[in-house]
């Protein structure tokens, strides 16, 4: 027993923040697989609860409704790096959530601090909860919610790279031109980098990748090795 304790690696919590379009879901999930620890993508849980205030018809706009509806939904997410899932109250919301609409609204309900108390708790129980770890991302969590991860990466690219990128997973009905993607990309970035409470923000001690030039194996291959870094350094 005592031999098995001291043989399996301890839990290691990984932060992986930045802006949409820098590669953040593909290579934390990709991550996670490789090293055998969970996934947690914290912009879901916001998405998921934008989708119930918009299903609800709370206007996004009104902080002091937003507030106030800020515990109502169960949100549950599953943590395998292979099959993340989402629920809202019971029900699969993984769809809907990627929808134009929610997009466009997430910003607003994600800047009132009250959702933000609601869901950097839960983000804190997963992350505490998973046996062998986890790779966490989001725009917070190496600033607020993880100030403690034993590794935190910041990913950033050029505006033009993140737009094509993010055009083409718009593939179908809600792909636009890319003029109009990398202006709703910046919309967003001004509205989540500008609010008040625990904005998108570079941690001090995070290490910034640049992922413009690099492919997305390359980028994986980057963040575990420095997660083995930091493995072989404790
Ligand atoms: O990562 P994704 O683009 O799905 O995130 C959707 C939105 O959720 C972001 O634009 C931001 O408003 C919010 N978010 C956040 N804090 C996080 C993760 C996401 O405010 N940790």
């Amino acid at each position: 027993m005592e031999t098995a304790a001291r043989t399996a690696p301890a839990a290691v919590i990984v932060a992986i923040d930045g802006p949409a379009g820098t590669g953040k879901s593909s290579t934390s999930k990709a991550v996670a697989a490789k090293l055998g620890l969970g996934y947690l993508d914290t912009g879901a849980q916001y998405r998921a609860l934008t989708w119930w205030m918009v299903t609800n018809g709370i206007d996004v706009n009104d902080a002091v409704a937003v507030a106030d509806a800020a515990a109502k939904p169960t949100i549950v997410s599953g943590t395998d790096p292979a099959a993340p899932t989402i629920t809202v109250d019971g029900t699969d919301v993984s769809g809907p959530i990627r929808s134009q609409e929610v997009t466009s609204q997430v910003s607003a309900v994600s800047a009132v601090p009250e959702v933000r108390a609601v869901i950097t708790e839960l983000q804190r129980t997963i992350a505490a909860e998973a046996p062998r770890g986890i790779v966490v991302e989001g725009r917070d969590i190496g600033t607020t919610v993880l100030p403690d991860a034993d590794l935190k990466v910041f990913l950033t690219a050029s505006p033009e790279v993140r737009a094509a990128r993010r055009s083409g997973e718009l593939k179908g009905k809600e792909a636009t031109d890319l003029a109009a993607t990398q202006a709703a990309l910046a919309k967003r970035d001004a509205l989540d980098s500008g609010r008040k409470t625990s904005p998108l923000a570079k941690a001090d001690d995070a290490v910034e990748v640049d992922t413009s030039d690099l492919t997305l194996d390359q980028v994986i291959e980057c963040v575990v090795t420095l997660v083995e870094e930091k493995r072989t350094a404790a």
